[in-house]
């Protein structure tokens, strides 16, 4: 899950972490209000959507008036932001954040991963902020300082230390940047975060260290357990398909085949796409129904599928284990008589009751193409979605 970058500052604030004065709005005579309410004479007017790159695309303004806010908020509020990083349909805007301006003296780039090689959180730093860290990592690999933290004893004084040498902070600056950086590991770790990204990290005119952009995202499994960082979810900012399905507990990733797929567990899904793109087709999702399936739940999990109007055929791959065929030919039948489907269906079900399961669908008189294994499901799935397009019934979406 990702926050805003207004956000992801107020949570940085908690554990010690300082950027500029900032206030949100809703509006553009908001802004100007916020503006006025802040003080000073220069501030910084930006989009809050879930992406970065947005000084380049438009979306952080300098002004010097209450009309220059307004009018670079006229600019921002209800329009879509595409930046490198929201894809070619961009991202809307409701909220800007209105924030002092600061004299900068450098920019540092400041990020905490987690290294899935090492299996640590690992901080990466450059002395060449601003930049993004892929145009680093191309334009300047040298200077880039990496360090992994030991979990047992978190991260140490010493290495923070090490890395404001590394990037040449001023001797009567490391503090403060030991300081910001145990704030970024302690809201890393507490928090459940999988990624927290400061660039950039920047060393003032007036000798203080200041967070001016904030990125910060947080593993979904744990939200459970930190019901403040939940709510600051932002639906507005999320693939709409991706986001129902959330609502209603499935596991979903939106994709921009043709094939919609129905099956459960993660790896199995994973399989799955991998055939049928083996056999000439693209899939048009990821779905995992997880263990123990009810027809309530396949149901779902079809209209889901159905409201993507990419889909033109689809995968229904279970291997049952825990789940039972017999159920999720319940749930097939079941959806297929409410849910308006007019693409072909092709259902391959083993395991746990699938003498059952495939009576079920016998029985139900409907037009579902069954399939003995996952090969010959994919290749019926691609084979019938072919012949519809071939036939004229459907025109091939760009994939
Ligand atoms: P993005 O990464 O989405 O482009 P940033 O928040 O990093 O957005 O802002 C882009 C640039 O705008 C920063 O690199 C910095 O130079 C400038 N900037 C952002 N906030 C401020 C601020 N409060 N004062 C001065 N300059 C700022
Ligand atoms: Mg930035």
């Amino acid at each position: 899950m990702d926050i805003h970058e207004y956000q992801a500052k107020e949570v940085l604030a908690r554990f010690g972490v300082a950027s500029p004065e900032g206030a949100l709005a809703y509006s553009p005579e908001q802004a100007a209000y916020r503006a006025r309410e802040l003080g000073g004479e220069k501030w910084v007017v930006k989009a809050q959507i879930h992406a970065g790159g947005r000084g380049k695309a438009g979306g952080v303004k300098l002004c010097n008036s209450d009309r220059e806010i307004e009018e670079a908020c006229e600019k921002m509020f209800g329009r879509k932001l595409v930046t490198h990083q929201t894809g070619p349909e961009g991202k809307g805007v409701y909220r800007v954040y209105v924030e002092t301006a600061v004299p900068i003296d450098r920019e540092i780039y400041l990020g905490l991963v987690l290294d899935r090689t090492s299996q640590r959180v690992m901080i990466v730093a450059s002395g060449e902020g601003g930049m993004e860290i892929e145009d680093i990592s191309a334009n300047e690999p040298g200077s880039i300082v990496r360090a992994t933290v030991e979990p047992a004893v978190g991260l140490q004084e010493f290495q923070c230390r090490q890395i404001a040498f590394k990037l040449g902070i001023e001797a009567g600056l490391v503090q403060q940047f030991v300081r910001t950086l145990q704030g970024c590991y302690r809201a890393f770790t507490e928090l459940d975060a999988t990624m927290v990204e400061i660039n950039p990290l920047v060393v003032t005119g007036d000798n203080r260290i200041l967070a001016l952009d904030a990125k910060m995202t947080f593993d979904d499994n744990a939200m459970f357990r930190h019901p403040a960082v939940a709510e600051l979810r932002d639906k507005s900012q999320e693939d709409p398909r991706e986001s129902r399905a959330a609502d209603r507990g499935l596991n979903y990733v939106g994709l921009d085949g043709n094939i919609g797929c129905i099956v459960n567990g993660a790896g199995l899904a994973m399989a799955t796409m991998d055939m049928i793109k083996l056999a000439g087709g693209e899939p048009a999702n990821f779905l995992d129904i997880g263990g123990g399936a009810t027809p309530e739940r396949v149901a779902k999990a079809f209209r889901l599928v159905m409201s993507d109007k990419k889909v033109q055929a689809i995968l229904v791959n279970i291997f049952a284990g825990i789940n039972r065929c017999d159920w999720v030919a319940e749930g097939v039948v079941q959806a297929l008589r409410e849910v308006e489907v007019d693409v072909p269906v092709i259902v391959r079900l083993a395991g746990t009751n699938v003498e059952e399961g495939q009576k079920i669908l016998a029985r139900s008189g409907l037009p579902i193409i069954r399939a003995t294994n996952l090969s010959e499901a994919a290749e019926r799935a691609v084979k019938a979605w072919q012949s519809d397009v071939a036939r004229g019934i459907k025109v091939r979406v760009a994939t």
